[in-house]
């Protein structure tokens, strides 16, 4: 019996020399010292020891149990410092490692420029007003004194969707919309932004769409000179120009009209590159409300007097940002993009 004990606990410490995984490890204690093991099946046989042996016999099987038990605490203790280390590794932060920045988007240029107008319009007392850019002919072109037949709708070839609705080619439709929301009464006195269209072929300074921002006040006692005033104050804040001056111009919804040119904020009015050695930079439309217009927005026009001025959202950005060629904002090219993402 103590040699039947003896080549167990030898085969045991072999297989156990040999063990590669925590499972096996423990496939090999049941086979081994399990209540159904080798170990038990042994000792079952300890009834027909005589008295002298039983207690020898007992002593040779504590030490094999002993003996296998310690290199089984011994195996397991090494699998699992084995299986931290694997995790510890696996898990590792390094913290001196740089961080990943997390990519940030930018408002368009062009719609950073509509916000800086609206921020300097807004500081004068307007308000902004939006319009649909599916627009009736009736807005967008009757309401303002341009009747079906009037002569200057070619100036403005139009992407018609039915005879009735079609794309606005102006945000002059969005001074209709308010006068005649407003029931005849005063004082109106809005800005309006927004994305318009025409059939143009597209250049460097042309784009079948692109933006303008519309202005319309309307009050009673309203001269040129407010709005002399009021696109001088814009000027000022927006270019830092000092000086503007109006040239008779034709617009069929006001009367009289005027191109504004503002003194050259680069050369300061003795003569650049960028204003062509004029010293005057022209930078948008204006005029007193024509009184048909008036009419039809339901003001009564021998109690109010307005002015509209509208400026292309684009021109005012290749100025203020030295852009040459419009396209540029409609490419969506990041190149071009990220250069105002920080300024
Ligand atoms: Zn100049």
């Amino acid at each position: 019996m103590k040699e039947r004990l003896e080549s167990m606990q030898t085969e045991a410490l072999a297989e156990l020399g040999r063990v590669a995984g925590p499972q096996e490890l423990n496939e090999l204690r049941v086979k081994y010292l399990g209540k159904k093991g080798q170990l038990t099946e042994i000792l079952r046989g300890m009834g027909g020891l005589s008295a002298e042996e039983r207690p020898v016999i007992g002593q040779v099987a504590n030490e094999v149990r002993a003996a296998i038990e310690g290199v089984i605490e011994e195996k397991q203790s090494a699998f699992e410092k084995q299986e931290t280390e694997r995790r510890l590794a696996a898990e590792t932060i390094d913290v001196s490692l740089p961080g990943r920045p997390a990519a940030s988007g930018a408002a368009h240029p062009l719609n950073r420029v509509i916000r800086e107008v609206e921020d300097i319009f807004i500081g004068m007392g307007f308000t902004v007003a939006e319009g649909p850019e599916v627009e009736t002919d009736y807005h967008n072109f009757e309401a303002l004194n341009l009747p079906k037949d009037h002569p200057a709708r070619d100036m403005q070839d139009s992407f018609y969707i039915t005879e009735e609705i079609l794309l606005r080619t102006q945000t002059s439709p969005v001074q209709s919309r308010t006068m005649l929301s407003r029931g005849g009464v005063g004082p109106v006195k809005i800005i309006s932004p927004g994305k318009v269209y025409r059939r143009d072929d597209d250049d460097a300074t042309h784009s079948h769409q692109f933006m303008q921002i519309e202005g319309l006040v309307i009050d009673k006692g309203i001269k040129m000179s407010n709005l002399k005033g009021t696109l001088l104050q814009f000027v000022q804040e927006m270019f830092g120009s000092s000086r503007i001056r109006m040239r008779p111009s034709f617009f069929p919804f006001t009367e009289p009209s005027a191109e504004v040119d503002m003194s050259c904020y680069q050369c300061g009015g003795s003569g650049c590159r960028l204003c062509k050695q004029t010293g005057w930079i022209e930078i948008l439309g204006s005029g007193m409300v024509h009184p048909r217009v008036l009419e039809m927005g339901g003001f009564d026009p021998k109690v109010y007097s307005g002015f509209a001025f509208g400026m292309g959202v684009e021109r005012i950005a290749m100025l203020k940002h030295g852009v040459d060629d419009i396209r540029h904002f409609y490419t969506n090219d990041l190149r071009f993009l990220r250069q105002f993402a920080r300024s």
